[in-house]
Protein backbone atom coordinates (compact mmCIF):
# COMPACT_ATOMS: atom_id res chain seq x y z
CA UNK A 1 0.00 0.00 0.00
CA UNK A 2 1.62 3.59 -0.80
CA UNK A 3 1.67 6.51 1.83
CA UNK A 4 -1.62 8.71 2.40
CA UNK A 5 -1.93 12.04 0.84
CA UNK A 6 0.32 14.79 3.38
CA UNK A 7 -1.98 17.20 4.84
CA UNK A 8 0.21 18.54 7.43
CA UNK A 9 3.79 20.23 7.53
CA UNK A 10 6.36 22.68 8.32
CA UNK A 11 6.99 25.68 6.38
CA UNK A 12 11.31 26.54 6.33
CA UNK A 13 11.13 30.93 6.20
CA UNK A 14 13.66 31.46 3.73
CA UNK A 15 13.72 35.20 4.83
CA UNK A 16 13.81 36.86 8.49
CA UNK A 17 10.80 37.80 10.13
CA UNK A 18 8.27 35.21 8.51
CA UNK A 19 4.78 36.23 10.34
CA UNK A 20 2.20 34.91 8.20
CA UNK A 21 -0.72 33.13 9.87
CA UNK A 22 -4.29 32.92 8.75
CA UNK A 23 -5.71 30.86 5.97
CA UNK A 24 -5.16 31.76 2.83
CA UNK A 25 -6.08 30.33 -0.82
CA UNK A 26 -3.36 28.84 -3.21
CA UNK A 27 -2.86 30.54 -6.42
CA UNK A 28 -0.01 30.03 -9.35
CA UNK A 29 -1.23 33.31 -10.64
CA UNK A 30 1.98 36.02 -10.78
CA UNK A 31 -0.26 38.94 -12.36
CA UNK A 32 -3.56 39.17 -10.00
CA UNK A 33 -3.97 42.81 -8.81
CA UNK A 34 -2.91 43.56 -4.83
CA UNK A 35 -6.81 43.54 -3.96
CA UNK A 36 -7.51 40.00 -5.19
CA UNK A 37 -3.68 38.79 -3.36
CA UNK A 38 -5.31 39.66 -0.06
CA UNK A 39 -6.51 36.29 1.35
CA UNK A 40 -4.22 33.97 -1.06
CA UNK A 41 -0.07 32.75 -1.64
CA UNK A 42 2.22 32.51 -4.68
CA UNK A 43 2.80 28.89 -4.47
CA UNK A 44 5.73 28.21 -6.85
CA UNK A 45 6.12 25.02 -7.66
CA UNK A 46 7.48 25.17 -11.29
CA UNK A 47 10.70 27.89 -11.52
CA UNK A 48 13.19 29.14 -9.30
CA UNK A 49 14.14 32.03 -11.23
CA UNK A 50 10.90 33.89 -10.90
CA UNK A 51 9.83 37.27 -9.75
CA UNK A 52 8.65 36.53 -6.53
CA UNK A 53 5.57 38.60 -4.43
CA UNK A 54 5.57 38.56 -0.35
CA UNK A 55 3.86 35.78 0.73
CA UNK A 56 5.35 32.89 -1.56
CA UNK A 57 5.92 29.52 -0.52
CA UNK A 58 8.34 27.89 -2.47
CA UNK A 59 8.37 23.57 -3.89
CA UNK A 60 11.76 22.70 -1.63
CA UNK A 61 13.09 21.14 -4.94
CA UNK A 62 12.26 25.18 -6.45
CA UNK A 63 13.54 27.10 -3.58
CA UNK A 64 15.94 30.33 -4.48
CA UNK A 65 19.04 30.29 -3.83
CA UNK A 66 18.86 34.03 -2.79
CA UNK A 67 15.52 34.44 -0.99
CA UNK A 68 14.16 38.10 -1.24
CA UNK A 69 10.62 39.82 0.02
CA UNK A 70 8.31 38.95 3.41
CA UNK A 71 6.62 35.69 4.25
CA UNK A 72 8.58 33.71 1.80
CA UNK A 73 8.56 29.88 2.15
CA UNK A 74 9.64 26.25 1.41
CA UNK A 75 7.83 23.69 1.72
CA UNK A 76 8.37 19.81 1.77
CA UNK A 77 8.26 18.49 -1.99
CA UNK A 78 5.56 16.02 -0.90
CA UNK A 79 2.95 18.46 -0.64
CA UNK A 80 3.40 19.39 -5.00
CA UNK A 81 -0.45 18.40 -5.59
CA UNK A 82 -1.20 21.80 -3.96
CA UNK A 83 -3.32 23.70 -6.43
CA UNK A 84 -5.18 26.98 -7.75
CA UNK A 85 -7.80 27.12 -5.30
CA UNK A 86 -6.96 25.03 -2.42
CA UNK A 87 -7.01 26.76 0.74
CA UNK A 88 -3.89 26.16 3.91
CA UNK A 89 -4.47 27.21 7.16
CA UNK A 90 -0.60 28.44 8.37
CA UNK A 91 -0.07 28.91 12.31
CA UNK A 92 3.42 29.32 13.30
CA UNK A 93 5.17 27.82 10.74
CA UNK A 94 3.10 24.72 10.32
CA UNK A 95 0.82 24.25 7.61
CA UNK A 96 -2.26 22.29 7.10
CA UNK A 97 -3.91 21.40 4.43
CA UNK A 98 -7.82 23.21 5.04
CA UNK A 99 -9.62 22.46 1.58
CA UNK A 100 -8.56 21.07 -1.61
CA UNK A 101 -10.89 21.43 -4.80
CA UNK A 102 -9.75 18.09 -6.15
CA UNK A 103 -11.06 15.96 -3.25
CA UNK A 104 -13.42 13.80 -3.91
CA UNK A 105 -14.74 14.79 0.09
CA UNK A 106 -14.69 18.12 2.10
CA UNK A 107 -15.10 17.28 5.76
CA UNK A 108 -14.44 19.86 8.68
CA UNK A 109 -14.07 18.77 11.96
CA UNK A 110 -15.41 20.94 14.55
CA UNK A 111 -14.41 19.25 17.69
CA UNK A 112 -12.45 16.12 18.87
CA UNK A 113 -14.90 15.70 22.04
CA UNK A 114 -17.48 12.91 22.07
CA UNK A 115 -20.05 11.88 24.70
CA UNK A 116 -19.86 8.39 23.41
CA UNK A 117 -16.41 6.38 23.09
CA UNK A 118 -16.89 3.94 20.25
CA UNK A 119 -14.88 0.90 20.79
CA UNK A 120 -14.00 0.88 16.90
CA UNK A 121 -13.90 4.77 16.67
CA UNK A 122 -11.32 5.65 14.14
CA UNK A 123 -11.01 9.24 15.55
CA UNK A 124 -10.44 8.91 18.98
CA UNK A 125 -12.03 11.44 21.08
CA UNK A 126 -10.16 13.55 23.64
CA UNK A 127 -10.98 15.68 26.14
CA UNK A 128 -9.49 18.85 25.43
CA UNK A 129 -10.89 22.74 25.38
CA UNK A 130 -11.02 22.68 21.02
CA UNK A 131 -13.40 25.76 21.28
CA UNK A 132 -10.29 27.48 18.89
CA UNK A 133 -11.69 25.31 16.32
CA UNK A 134 -14.94 26.44 15.58
CA UNK A 135 -13.29 30.05 15.94
CA UNK A 136 -11.11 28.72 13.00
CA UNK A 137 -13.84 27.52 10.82
CA UNK A 138 -15.65 30.96 11.41
CA UNK A 139 -12.86 32.10 9.31
CA UNK A 140 -12.19 29.32 6.63
CA UNK A 141 -16.05 28.94 5.85
CA UNK A 142 -16.21 32.27 3.96
CA UNK A 143 -13.38 31.16 1.66
CA UNK A 144 -14.68 28.04 0.70
CA UNK A 145 -16.14 28.19 -2.97
CA UNK A 146 -19.78 29.06 -3.43
CA UNK A 147 -19.66 25.68 -5.87
CA UNK A 148 -18.79 23.50 -3.39
CA UNK A 149 -21.26 20.52 -3.95
CA UNK A 150 -21.04 19.40 -0.04
CA UNK A 151 -19.16 19.37 2.79
CA UNK A 152 -19.53 17.15 5.93
CA UNK A 153 -19.35 18.13 9.65
CA UNK A 154 -17.84 15.99 12.00
CA UNK A 155 -15.77 14.77 15.36
CA UNK A 156 -15.75 13.82 17.91
CA UNK A 157 -19.06 15.08 18.51
CA UNK A 158 -20.21 18.07 16.77
CA UNK A 159 -23.31 18.90 18.49
CA UNK A 160 -21.71 18.57 21.96
CA UNK A 161 -20.75 22.55 21.12
CA UNK A 162 -24.23 23.44 21.64
CA UNK A 163 -24.97 26.97 20.19
CA UNK A 164 -21.70 27.32 18.31
CA UNK A 165 -22.88 24.39 16.21
CA UNK A 166 -25.97 25.79 15.26
CA UNK A 167 -23.50 29.07 14.69
CA UNK A 168 -21.37 26.89 12.23
CA UNK A 169 -24.69 25.67 10.33
CA UNK A 170 -25.81 29.20 9.88
CA UNK A 171 -22.52 30.58 8.67
CA UNK A 172 -22.67 27.68 5.85
CA UNK A 173 -26.13 28.28 5.29
CA UNK A 174 -24.97 32.26 4.96
CA UNK A 175 -21.49 31.57 2.62
CA UNK A 176 -22.67 28.67 1.05
CA UNK A 177 -26.40 28.71 0.00
CA UNK A 178 -26.23 25.77 -2.41
CA UNK A 179 -24.45 23.59 -0.70
CA UNK A 180 -25.54 20.07 1.10
CA UNK A 181 -24.33 19.73 4.73
CA UNK A 182 -23.82 16.19 6.26
CA UNK A 183 -23.57 16.05 9.65
CA UNK A 184 -22.21 13.22 11.37
CA UNK A 185 -23.34 13.18 15.25
CA UNK A 186 -24.88 10.26 17.51
CA UNK A 187 -27.85 11.81 18.06
CA UNK A 188 -27.84 12.24 21.63
CA UNK A 189 -27.96 16.00 21.43
CA UNK A 190 -31.45 16.58 19.80
CA UNK A 191 -33.75 18.08 22.10
CA UNK A 192 -36.80 20.00 21.08
CA UNK A 193 -35.12 23.54 21.96
CA UNK A 194 -31.69 22.62 20.12
CA UNK A 195 -33.98 21.34 17.34
CA UNK A 196 -35.98 24.70 17.19
CA UNK A 197 -32.92 26.70 17.01
CA UNK A 198 -31.18 24.20 14.25
CA UNK A 199 -34.75 24.39 12.13
CA UNK A 200 -35.13 28.24 12.36
CA UNK A 201 -33.50 28.82 9.38
CA UNK A 202 -34.48 27.05 6.04
CA UNK A 203 -30.86 24.77 5.06
CA UNK A 204 -30.86 24.40 1.33
CA UNK A 205 -29.93 20.47 1.88
CA UNK A 206 -29.27 19.43 5.12
CA UNK A 207 -28.82 15.54 6.49
CA UNK A 208 -27.89 14.09 9.78
CA UNK A 209 -25.65 10.71 9.87
CA UNK A 210 -26.50 8.85 13.23
CA UNK A 211 -25.29 5.88 13.86
CA UNK A 212 -27.08 2.80 15.43
CA UNK A 213 -25.10 -0.37 15.66
CA UNK A 214 -28.02 -3.24 17.08
CA UNK A 215 -31.67 -3.96 17.23
CA UNK A 216 -30.74 -4.71 20.70
CA UNK A 217 -30.03 -1.90 23.41
CA UNK A 218 -27.12 -3.41 25.05
CA UNK A 219 -25.00 -4.26 22.05
CA UNK A 220 -25.35 -0.72 21.01
CA UNK A 221 -24.30 0.59 24.43
CA UNK A 222 -21.90 -1.73 24.16
CA UNK A 223 -20.05 -0.22 21.14
CA UNK A 224 -20.82 3.07 22.01
CA UNK A 225 -19.61 2.31 25.58
CA UNK A 226 -22.63 4.72 26.58
CA UNK A 227 -25.04 3.71 29.23
CA UNK A 228 -28.46 4.50 27.36
CA UNK A 229 -27.04 5.71 24.55
CA UNK A 230 -29.17 3.87 22.44
CA UNK A 231 -32.62 5.29 24.13
CA UNK A 232 -31.25 8.56 23.53
CA UNK A 233 -30.01 7.99 20.17
CA UNK A 234 -33.80 6.23 18.80
CA UNK A 235 -35.21 9.52 20.94
CA UNK A 236 -32.92 11.84 18.61
CA UNK A 237 -33.87 10.27 15.32
CA UNK A 238 -37.44 10.62 15.95
CA UNK A 239 -36.70 13.96 16.84
CA UNK A 240 -35.40 14.86 13.64
CA UNK A 241 -37.62 13.75 11.91
CA UNK A 242 -40.91 15.14 14.29
CA UNK A 243 -38.61 18.80 12.80
CA UNK A 244 -38.80 17.77 9.15
CA UNK A 245 -34.76 16.93 9.34
CA UNK A 246 -33.62 14.32 7.02
CA UNK A 247 -31.93 11.30 8.59
CA UNK A 248 -29.59 8.77 7.58
CA UNK A 249 -28.48 5.31 9.89
CA UNK A 250 -25.42 4.70 9.65
CA UNK A 251 -24.22 0.78 10.77
CA UNK A 252 -20.53 0.06 11.36
CA UNK A 253 -20.83 -3.58 10.31
CA UNK A 254 -18.31 -5.73 13.46
CA UNK A 255 -17.91 -8.74 15.71
CA UNK A 256 -20.52 -7.63 18.18
CA UNK A 257 -23.56 -6.20 15.57
CA UNK A 258 -22.79 -8.18 12.48
CA UNK A 259 -25.43 -11.46 13.07
CA UNK A 260 -28.05 -8.55 14.46
CA UNK A 261 -28.39 -6.89 10.69
CA UNK A 262 -31.47 -8.89 9.75
CA UNK A 263 -33.35 -8.03 12.83
CA UNK A 264 -31.96 -4.46 12.61
CA UNK A 265 -33.42 -4.09 9.57
CA UNK A 266 -36.54 -4.85 10.69
CA UNK A 267 -36.44 -2.66 14.16
CA UNK A 268 -35.54 0.23 11.70
CA UNK A 269 -38.89 -0.79 9.30
CA UNK A 270 -41.07 -0.99 12.15
CA UNK A 271 -40.45 1.80 13.79
CA UNK A 272 -37.90 3.86 11.80
CA UNK A 273 -38.69 3.58 8.51
CA UNK A 274 -39.07 6.94 7.43
CA UNK A 275 -35.25 7.75 7.43
CA UNK A 276 -34.23 8.72 4.50
CA UNK A 277 -31.12 6.32 4.11
CA UNK A 278 -29.88 3.70 6.03
CA UNK A 279 -25.93 2.36 5.25
CA UNK A 280 -23.83 0.19 6.03
CA UNK A 281 -19.61 0.60 6.49
CA UNK A 282 -16.83 -1.24 6.69
CA UNK A 283 -14.31 -0.76 9.36
CA UNK A 284 -11.52 2.09 9.11
CA UNK A 285 -8.99 -0.43 11.16
CA UNK A 286 -7.15 2.63 13.06
CA UNK A 287 -7.51 4.70 16.06
CA UNK A 288 -9.39 2.61 18.84
CA UNK A 289 -10.08 -0.19 16.22
CA UNK A 290 -7.04 -1.02 15.57
CA UNK A 291 -6.28 -1.59 19.17
CA UNK A 292 -9.27 -3.32 20.01
CA UNK A 293 -9.07 -5.11 16.90
CA UNK A 294 -9.72 -8.84 18.53
CA UNK A 295 -12.85 -7.70 19.66
CA UNK A 296 -14.57 -5.29 16.73
CA UNK A 297 -12.80 -7.12 13.52
CA UNK A 298 -14.81 -9.92 11.69
CA UNK A 299 -14.15 -10.86 7.97
CA UNK A 300 -16.29 -8.92 5.47
CA UNK A 301 -16.70 -12.63 3.93
CA UNK A 302 -18.57 -13.83 7.27
CA UNK A 303 -21.35 -11.09 6.96
CA UNK A 304 -22.25 -11.33 4.01
CA UNK A 305 -25.36 -13.35 4.29
CA UNK A 306 -26.50 -11.41 7.06
CA UNK A 307 -25.96 -7.93 4.89
CA UNK A 308 -27.30 -9.34 2.04
CA UNK A 309 -31.08 -10.19 4.37
CA UNK A 310 -30.65 -6.84 5.63
CA UNK A 311 -30.58 -4.83 2.59
CA UNK A 312 -32.91 -7.03 1.17
CA UNK A 313 -35.92 -6.56 4.19
CA UNK A 314 -35.17 -2.50 3.79
CA UNK A 315 -34.95 -2.35 0.19
CA UNK A 316 -38.00 -4.23 -0.42
CA UNK A 317 -39.71 -1.71 1.91
CA UNK A 318 -38.18 1.01 -0.53
CA UNK A 319 -36.36 2.46 2.08
CA UNK A 320 -32.93 3.25 0.46
CA UNK A 321 -29.48 1.58 1.18
CA UNK A 322 -26.29 2.15 0.50
CA UNK A 323 -22.90 0.31 1.25
CA UNK A 324 -19.72 2.46 2.42
CA UNK A 325 -16.09 1.38 2.60
CA UNK A 326 -16.30 -1.85 0.84
CA UNK A 327 -14.32 -3.71 -2.15
CA UNK A 328 -16.05 -5.24 -5.09
CA UNK A 329 -14.44 -8.24 -4.56
CA UNK A 330 -15.81 -9.20 -0.97
CA UNK A 331 -18.81 -7.51 -1.56
CA UNK A 332 -21.85 -10.65 -2.86
CA UNK A 333 -22.70 -9.84 -6.18
CA UNK A 334 -26.01 -8.82 -5.25
CA UNK A 335 -25.06 -5.83 -3.37
CA UNK A 336 -22.95 -4.48 -5.91
CA UNK A 337 -25.66 -1.80 -6.76
CA UNK A 338 -25.53 -0.26 -3.18
CA UNK A 339 -22.25 0.64 -2.99
CA UNK A 340 -20.54 3.59 -2.90
CA UNK A 341 -17.04 4.64 -3.29
CA UNK A 342 -16.46 6.25 -0.06
CA UNK A 343 -13.32 6.29 0.87
CA UNK A 344 -11.92 9.90 0.80
CA UNK A 345 -9.17 9.82 -1.99
CA UNK A 346 -6.57 11.58 0.76
CA UNK A 347 -6.56 8.16 2.60
CA UNK A 348 -7.96 5.68 -0.25
CA UNK A 349 -5.55 2.92 -1.60
CA UNK A 350 -4.84 0.29 -3.56
CA UNK A 351 -2.86 -3.40 -3.29
CA UNK A 352 -0.64 -4.74 -5.63
CA UNK A 353 -3.26 -7.39 -6.40
CA UNK A 354 -5.59 -4.72 -7.67
CA UNK A 355 -3.23 -3.40 -10.16
CA UNK A 356 -4.97 -5.49 -13.45
CA UNK A 357 -8.57 -5.86 -12.09
CA UNK A 358 -10.76 -4.93 -14.60
CA UNK A 359 -13.06 -3.59 -11.78
CA UNK A 360 -10.64 -1.16 -10.29
CA UNK A 361 -12.20 2.12 -11.76
CA UNK A 362 -15.41 1.18 -10.22
CA UNK A 363 -13.88 -0.22 -6.80
CA UNK A 364 -14.02 1.31 -3.28
CA UNK A 365 -10.54 0.53 -2.41
CA UNK A 366 -8.79 0.44 0.79
CA UNK A 367 -8.04 2.73 3.86
CA UNK A 368 -4.31 3.46 3.94
CA UNK A 369 -4.81 3.91 7.17
CA UNK A 370 -6.02 0.31 8.04
CA UNK A 371 -2.96 -1.16 6.20
CA UNK A 372 -2.34 -3.55 9.20
CA UNK A 373 -5.84 -4.96 8.75
CA UNK A 374 -7.05 -5.91 5.33
CA UNK A 375 -9.55 -8.66 4.34
CA UNK A 376 -8.73 -11.83 2.83
CA UNK A 377 -9.99 -13.06 -0.02
CA UNK A 378 -8.95 -9.86 -2.21
CA UNK A 379 -8.95 -11.18 -5.84
CA UNK A 380 -8.32 -9.19 -8.97
CA UNK A 381 -11.17 -9.39 -11.91
CA UNK A 382 -9.69 -10.62 -14.89
S1 LIG B 1 -8.99 -6.71 -6.60
FE1 LIG B 1 -10.40 -5.43 -7.77
S2 LIG B 1 -12.36 -5.60 -6.75
FE2 LIG B 1 -10.79 -6.39 -5.34
S3 LIG B 1 -10.20 -4.64 -4.08
FE3 LIG B 1 -8.80 -4.66 -5.79
S4 LIG B 1 -9.73 -3.33 -7.34
FE4 LIG B 1 -11.32 -3.86 -5.87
Amino acid sequence: MSEKLKLKGNLKPLVPNCDLNGYFEITKKLDLPSVLFKNKVFFNDFDTSTTTPDKTIFLQKNKPLLAQGKNIYSIDNAFSYLNDGDIILIKEQTISVAYRKNANATFLLLTEQCDNFCIMCSQPPKAINDEYIVDQLMELIPLLPKSLHEIGLTGGEPTILGNKFIKILNLINAYLPNTSVHVLSNGKSFSDDFLKKISERKHYDLMFGIPLYSHNYETHDYIVQSKNAFNETVEGIINLKRFQQKVEIRVVIQKNNYKDLPDLANFILRNLQFVDQVVFMGLEMTGFARGNASDVWVEPSEYQSYLKEAITTLSRAKVRCRIYNHQLCILDRSLWEYNVSSISDWKNNFISECENCLLRSSCGGFFATSDNRLPQKIKAFK
